[in-house]
């Protein structure tokens, strides 16, 4: 099995092989962690909390089941939900039903039926329980670990014609 994993956020490829040993990329290309360019870490476990959250837009982990294993301050403040209620809950289901549709969980389901997938990025109308807004969101899968990794970037008004 062709195993990769690629920046979630612009889609640079971090890692592609099928080596069953070898650095472990947390999941983002250092153009894409403006505030910790000097944090160089090797997974997402290793991520410090405070680094995490102090990413300039959401961040959701997946595990292979599509359950939140992780979900950052700005994803919290974007969806104004505590992340202790969205751990361990599916994502696509549960925490943010306007996903499931079959462009994402057809992407989803196909990124683990091959183990990898190119990076998906779509501009999507967001239904946050407090009102739509527009984002880009990003979703790369890493192969080695079976986690997906969802950004959520805000697309501000002036972008909207892009
Ligand atoms: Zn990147």
């Amino acid at each position: 099995m062709q195993l990769k994993t690629v920046c979630a956020r612009c889609g640079h490829v971090l890692r592609e092989g099928d080596e069953a040993d070898g650095p472990v990329s947390h999941g983002l290309c250092l153009h894409c962690l403006p505030d910790v360019h000097d944090v160089h870490v090797e997974h997402w476990e290793h991520l410090p909390q405070e680094v995490f959250d102090s990413l300039p837009y959401g961040v959701i982990r997946l595990d292979e089941g599509g359950n939140v294993i992780a979900y950052n301050l700005a994803q919290s403040g974007l969806s104004r939900r505590e992340p202790a209620r969205t751990l361990g809950r599916n994502f696509f289901l549960d925490v943010a039903p306007c996903t499931n549709v079959h462009e994402l969980v057809g992407w989803f389901e196909e990124a683990k039926r091959i183990g990898h997938a190119p990076l998906k990025t779509v501009r999507f109308l967001f239904a946050f329980p407090h009102g739509m807004q527009y984002v880009r969101l990003s979703l790369a899968f890493n192969g080695y670990d079976r986690t997906t990794t969802i950004v959520v970037d805000v697309i501000q008004e002036e972008e909207d014609d892009e």
